[in-house]
């Protein structure tokens, strides 16, 4: 029979692998938990009207990387290729803004896009990020940049933060406008996607990889001349903020991100030892998007953070708990080893009961493949073995056996 193999573009993870994945999740969560995030688990599939809306209709993620299909009730849909869009349809469609205050929420899963799979970039890949809903002021950017870094700094991973603002959208307007009148005189030597984009999203020039693209736009105008007063205060006082938390960043007046619906504050936490998909965090504040979605005028923003690309540079995993084994030493003492396995998990303690009949040789080297730090041989009596350094002593009652694992753990 041939073999079904996974679609390209996906993968399994197992393994070492899915434990760096629960340790990167995790550590996002506890600290979303200290900041007062409040979760939120959203649907895979979303109409495919609500990310046209959102990302952006010139963008690449609209324009080539979504997955679309027709549903059997003839609903064009689509996998969701990120999870803002998602979390402003549920703020309007659950009517949170009605309960006044404001609104942290985050979310983790999988998005799914039609790119060109290699190391860091895959089809279906795992975000996990946050969004705050109705606050303006810059201590919710400051806090969220803030939060994203702490964890980072959790994670022991080497990376720089990159930050600009992209100004209201009256600023972005007369600069798009500028900038456009700058690349259009060098039109012919701009690669050909940048060439479709000076018409299409012109911003997006700005974080072209191509070499002659990058050289033309180092002089091109610079999105931080044209901010608007209010605009250039916010910056400022973000960045007084930012000091003040103790974040190092740096300013980029280049980084414009690839979503269409952002303003003001944007970010980037970029590493540089996982090659050009180096970009492991990001997000920025995104005033309109709530009412061009057909909710209330409510400023917010959030970011995201690629799972998978935080384990390329997770070096190490937390110590695991201590795996005792309890082996019957014949089918005799089953009965009496399971029990035991289960009055130690009660207790917190991580305990394997050896499920492979056999010899107690055979048994015992199960008990070492499976890496356990002790091992319970069962019958009228415990005999336990402490595996790294062989030392053996015997027991006559489960709690002397008990008493005695919990002094070594
Ligand atoms: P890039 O420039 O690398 O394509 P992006 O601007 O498309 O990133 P966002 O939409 O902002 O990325 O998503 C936030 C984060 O999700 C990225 O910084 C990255 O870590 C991760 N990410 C995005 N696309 C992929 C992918 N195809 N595979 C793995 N991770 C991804
Ligand atoms: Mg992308």
């Amino acid at each position: 029979m041939s073999k079904i193999q996974k679609i390209r573009g996906f993968q399994d993870i197992y393994g070492e692998e899915a434990k760096k994945y629960r340790y990167v999740v995790d550590t996002f969560r506890k600290v979303f938990e200290f900041y007062n995030f409040k979760e939120i688990i959203l649907p895979y599939v979303e109409d495919i009207s609500l990310f046209k809306r959102s990302v952006g209709e010139a963008t690449d993620i609209v324009q080539k990387e979504m997955y679309v299909f027709t549903d059997k009730g003839g609903r064009e849909v689509a996998l969701r290729p990120e999870g803002t869009a998602s979390c402003v349809r549920a703020y309007i469609e659950e009517k949170m803004y009605a309960e006044g205050g404001y609104h942290k929420l985050f979310y983790e899963g999988a998005m799914f896009r039609y790119e060109r799979p290699q190391a860091g970039r895959y089809r279906q890949f795992h975000q996990i990020g946050a969004e705050i809903f109705g606050v303006s002021s810059v201590l919710a950017d400051a806090e969220l940049i803030s939060m994203v870094d702490n964890v980072l700094k959790k994670l022991k991973i080497n990376y720089k933060l990159e930050i600009n603002s992209l100004g209201d959208f009256q600023s972005r307007k007369s600069y798009t406008q500028n900038l456009v009148n700058y690349l259009k005189k060098y039109e012919n030597q701009l690669c050909e996607t940048c060439q479709k984009r000076i018409e299409l999203n012109p911003l997006r020039v700005l974080d072209c990889k191509v070499p002659t693209c990058k050289e033309i736009t180092k002089e091109a105008p610079k999105i931080t001349e044209f901010l608007s007063e209010e605009s250039q205060k916010r910056f400022l006082q973000l960045k007084e903020y930012l000091k003040a938390l103790n974040v190092d960043f740096i300013e980029n007046p280049r980084l414009v991100r690839g979503l269409d619906y952002y303003t003001d504050t944007v970010f980037e936490f970029i590493t540089e030892e996982i090659g050009a998909q180096g970009t492991v965090a990001a997000g920025g504040r995104y005033d309109n998007l709530v009412e061009q979605l057909g909710g209330p005028p409510t400023p917010a923003l959030g970011f995201a953070a690629g799972i998978e690309r935080l384990m390329l540079l997770v070096k190490d995993l937390p110590k695991e708990k201590p795996l005792i084994t309890v082996i019957p030493i014949t089918p005799d003492y089953n009965i009496q080893s399971i029990q035991l396995s289960n009055k130690l998990r009660n207790i917190n303690l991580k305990s394997e009961t050896m499920l492979k009949e056999g010899s107690l040789k055979s048994m015992l080297k199960t008990a070492d493949k499976l890496k356990s730090d002790f091992v319970v041989f069962v019958s009228d009596k415990y005999e336990l073995k402490d595996m790294a350094s062989g030392q053996q002593e015997i027991f006559y009652t489960q709690e002397d056996l008990i008493e005695a694992l919990k002094d070594k753990i």
